[in-house]
């Protein structure tokens, strides 16, 4: 009848709803513990010249196996938010991408590595500090360390970021604005910014070559202001010729590579200060 099917309908409704939430305290409960045993690890994404092929640095990405399945970050890196977990994440993080610079810097040349920061670590106003000591701690050169912030999160209060940013700015350690072009950046806050580089999302990326114009916009604008830009998720070779062509200056992408472990990234690092040379490009 209608109504025992709408009475199946509550019943099937409430339990989705406890499955989630269950779901969620689980996630939230494993990476409480995860946080605390610091049992996560970063991989490296290069990032190569986009005229020569020279490698410029690298991406550090967070990966965390929960129960024995890998979560993506897309999906933890917001409970963490959430739950301010994110602030014990994110120095770990920060920790670990520094003595990895450092130790690459010594045994083979200087690389910059590049962090992930989000929105509730730039919002610390011990963020600046935590950095400078971090640095210190492991006698990592700050221009090695570059910072990531996505575009959204700088522009959502531009005056509230701004001390912090030009504190960090001060330190010698780089910005970039990530999947930049998604925000509405107003070209008049771009300015004021101290900021080096502008990443350009993937979704613009992934529209190319047919549908240029955000990528070439942004392009424009980064030489209009002195900025460099690296193009995310390059993943084909005629996307490749189009941002060389366009003068977008480094790429990253898994046409390029996926993100390597802390000893393939190493590795590569190794040869490229052994033979000065592009890398050697699969497409
Ligand atoms: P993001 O910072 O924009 O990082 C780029 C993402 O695109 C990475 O996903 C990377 O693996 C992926 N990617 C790179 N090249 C390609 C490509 O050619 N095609 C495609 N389809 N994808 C590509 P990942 O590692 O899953 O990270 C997702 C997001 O999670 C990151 O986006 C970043 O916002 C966040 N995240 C990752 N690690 C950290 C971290 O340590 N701290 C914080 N706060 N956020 C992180
Ligand atoms: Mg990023
Ligand atoms: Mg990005
Ligand atoms: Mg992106």
């Amino acid at each position: 009848t209608a109504k025992a099917a709408g009475g199946n309908r509550f019943v099937f409704h409430t339990r989705d709803m406890t499955d989630r939430a269950e779901t969620r305290l689980r996630l939230e409960a494993g990476l409480r513990e995860a946080a605390a045993a610091k049992s996560f690890e970063l991989v490296y994404q290069p990032k190569i010249e986009a005229a020569g092929g020279r490698l410029t640095g690298f991406e550090a990405l967070i990966r965390w196996r929960h129960e024995g399945v890998a979560i993506s970050p897309a999906d933890f890196i917001p409970v963490a938010e959430d739950t301010g977990l994110i602030i014990e994440i994110g120095h770990w993080v920060l920790e670990e991408a520094c003595r990895t610079a450092t130790r690459w810097a010594l045994d083979h040349g200087p690389v910059p590595v590049a962090v992930n920061v989000s929105a509730r670590q730039l919002a610390d106003p011990g963020f600046a500090r935590l950095v400078e000591q971090v640095l210190q701690r492991h006698g990592t050169p700050p221009g090695l360390l570059e910072l990531e912030i996505t575009e959204t999160v700088i522009m959502k209060d531009v005056r509230h970021h701004l001390p912090t940013l030009n504190r960090l700015r001060a330190l010698g350690v780089r910005i970039a604005i990530d999947d930049f072009g998604t925000g509405y950046s107003s070209l008049a806050y771009l300015r004021e910014l101290p900021v080096d580089v502008l990443k350009i999302d993937r979704s613009f990326v992934n529209d190319l070559p047919h549908a240029p114009d955000i990528a070439s916009t942004v392009i424009a604008l980064a030489q209009k202001l002195l900025l460099s830009t690296v193009a995310e998720g390059v993943e084909t070779a005629e996307q490749r010729h189009w941002l060389a062509e366009a003068g977008c200056n480094c790429l990253q992408g898994f046409l390029i590579s996926r993100p390597l472990s802390a000893d393939a990234a190493e590795a590569m690092v190794m040869t490229a200060f052994a033979c000065d040379e592009a890398l050697p490009l699969t497409a």
